[in-house]
């Protein structure tokens, strides 16, 4: 059912008292018009600077405060829809409370009261009587609508507008969740920049709309403008899969399921959140960081009630990637002393997981996956589970390679083929803290960064898998049948 039937079915069944949450007054007020006038209802407005209004009508005299206005509207005759616009700031006042739970004990079967805001905290003494509607952002087909006329509008003033069939799609869902004004302006934004709107566009747009969502003090954008997929060596399989699925994400086809998720494990600083970040850069999808200890509130009911608030917000934010780091952490099995609000944050989260919309595409990060509650990695939640293993002889030279060319050093001078031995046993990040390591020495008196210096440098580090070998061994059992070696 779509916004609009969803009101007029308020009005059917003769809901008294409805207080709709918006921030698009002009939005809510069409519908609800539109809605009246379906019925045959006349419509009244009220807002403090315009006094009671029936449309079409000149304001009634006396009625600039809401006292007045309800007086009035409970000594008009007949059928009506009253609709009072900031709803929470009268509703704040205790006399006001009482008028409106009396002026609508009086109502029949075709009059209600309707009073708008952004939030309504609903007065106990209205529980009983009122129904809280929340006005959803457009729908596909209304931002549809709002593309096509706003591009006219836009190539009527010269803006190039080049967009394919299917550049349009991803343009309309890309949009979605915002209000239809957000959307416009944000549209004219991307477009006025540079006098061109193409395909490129379209991950500046999404970064913007998911800014606008991110702000929510759990959910935390990530910058992946640094991290293509090529920066990462090795993880070829995992890489591919990406590359196929990120295909078929922008671009869905019939008979294929939509890529949904992803589950990374292994051994720690070998990439996994590297991975996360390069998907996103590659997807040109925002990626949206969401700590799970962030969720946990001092007040009983908090946690959960920002768990569905953060999980509304990335629906919103979609087409987008949700990354969860360590969320064996977040989400490890309840423990008895928080009287379930573990368990029950876990139960929410894995019924989003399996039924959230096709926009979000999700990426779990775990290192100690036997904390890993056993339902996360029942079927259906992620498409795939990868192992994230130390890197092999070949991973090694690409990422010393890869590290050395990013702090611009000269990687034909350093003998790859030796170091790449020397890193035996080396994840990712320890090769890289190896370089840097080498280059504060160089700072600090040694002479230039050279690979006798770096060898030196490698030399002193003892990597994890030597000091957590048993650890990594177990880790690996775990995988060797339930993951894909990445
Ligand atoms: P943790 O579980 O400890 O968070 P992780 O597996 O998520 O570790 P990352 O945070 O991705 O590891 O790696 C840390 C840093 O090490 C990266 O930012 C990157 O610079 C470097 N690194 C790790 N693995 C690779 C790799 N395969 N290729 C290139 N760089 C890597």
């Amino acid at each position: 059912m779509d916004n609009a039937q969803d009101f007029g079915v308020l009005l059917d069944a003769s809901c008294a008292l409805v207080l709709v949450e918006t921030n698009e007054e002009d939005r809510s007020l069409a519908l609800i018009r539109h809605q009246a006038e379906m019925r045959g209802y006349p419509v009244w407005t009220w807002s403090t600077a315009r006094g009671l209004t029936r449309d079409g009508g000149s304001p009634q005299y006396g009625t600039d405060t809401v006292h007045q206005a309800l007086s009035a509207i409970g000594s008009l005759p007949g059928p009506g829809v009253f609709v009072l616009a900031d709803g929470h700031h009268a509703l704040a006042d205790q006399t006001v409370v009482r008028r409106v739970k009396e002026l609508t004990a009086t109502f029949d079967a075709e009059r209600t009261l309707v009073m708008t805001a952004p939030r309504h905290d609903v007065p106990p003494e209205l529980v009983s009587t009122a129904h809280v509607w929340r006005l959803r952002p457009p729908g596909e087909g209304e931002i549809r609508s709002l593309v096509a006329r706003t591009l006219e509008v836009l190539a009527a003033r010269g803006f190039d507008i080049r967009l394919t069939d299917a550049g349009r799609d991803q343009l309309v869902a890309s949009l979605q969740g915002l209000a239809v004004s957000q959307a416009e302006r944000l549209l004219h934004r991307v477009t006025v920049r540079d006098g061109i709107l193409h395909e490129g566009d379209l991950p500046a747009l999404r970064l913007a709309k998911a800014q606008i969502f991110a702000d929510d003090g759990v959910l935390e954008l990530i910058e992946t403008a640094s991290t293509p997929l090529d920066r990462i060596g090795g993880l070829d399989a995992l890489k591919e899969w990406l590359e196929i699925r990120g295909r078929v994400f922008l671009h869905p086809r019939e008979g294929l399921p939509h890529p949904r998720g992803v589950l990374l494990t292994g051994v720690p600083g070998c990439g996994k959140s590297l991975a996360a970040k390069a998907l996103a850069a590659a997807w040109g999808l925002p990626l949206v960081l969401l700590d799970p200890a962030r969720l946990f509130d001092r007040y009983v009911g908090g946690s959960e009630e920002k768990l569905r608030g953060s999980l509304d917000a990335i629906e919103a934010m979609s087409p987008a990637v949700l990354w969860i780091d360590e969320v064996e952490k977040g989400f490890a099995a309840g423990s008895e002393s928080d009287g379930g609000v573990t368990s029950r944050m876990l139960g929410t989260f894995l019924r989003w997981l399996q039924e959230r919309p096709d926009g979000v595409f999700v990426v779990a990060t775990a290192n100690d996956v036997h904390a890993l509650p056993p339902e996360f990695l029942r079927r259906g939640r992620f498409d795939e589970i990868f192992f994230v293993d130390l890197p092999s002889p070949q991973d090694r030279a690409d990422i010393l390679t890869t590290h050395l060319e990013l702090r611009s050093l000269p990687v034909g001078e350093f003998g790859i083929e030796e170091l790449t031995v020397a890193t035996a046993g080396f994840s990712g990040a320890e090769i890289e803290a190896a370089i840097v390591g080498g280059m504060y020495r160089s700072l600090g008196g040694e002479g230039h960064l050279d690979h006798e210096l770096l060898l030196a440098e490698i030399q002193r580090t003892v990597p994890l898998s030597r000091v957590r070998a048993e650890d990594i061994t177990a880790l690996r059992h775990w995988a060797r049948d339930r993951a894909v070696r990445a």
